[in-house]
């Protein structure tokens, strides 16, 4: 389980989540910012921060949103 980010993120980037995670887990592109899922420890202080509410636990990522886990795990695995 862990926390990733969705595309309201895109072009946005407000980089309050990088500011608080505890475990450096949250990195970007140029484009948004992903969360590492091997890294992330569930604290959830990311989610509230977030000023477009770019930022689910993974349970509750919306339908339309899905593709993002895997979006966030592969930008990791390079
Ligand atoms: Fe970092 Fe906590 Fe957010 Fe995971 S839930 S990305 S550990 S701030």
């Amino acid at each position: 389980m862990a926390y990733l980010i969705t595309s309201a993120c895109k072009g946005e980037k407000a980089a309050e989540c990088v500011e608080v995670c505890p475990v450096d887990a949250i990195r970007g592109d140029d484009e948004m910012y992903y969360i590492d899922p091997d890294t992330c420890i569930d604290c959830g202080a990311c989610e509230p921060v977030c000023p477009v509410d770019a930022i689910y636990e993974e349970d509750f990522v919306p339908e339309e949103e899905q593709e993002y886990i895997e979006i966030n795990a592969n930008f990791f695995q390079d």
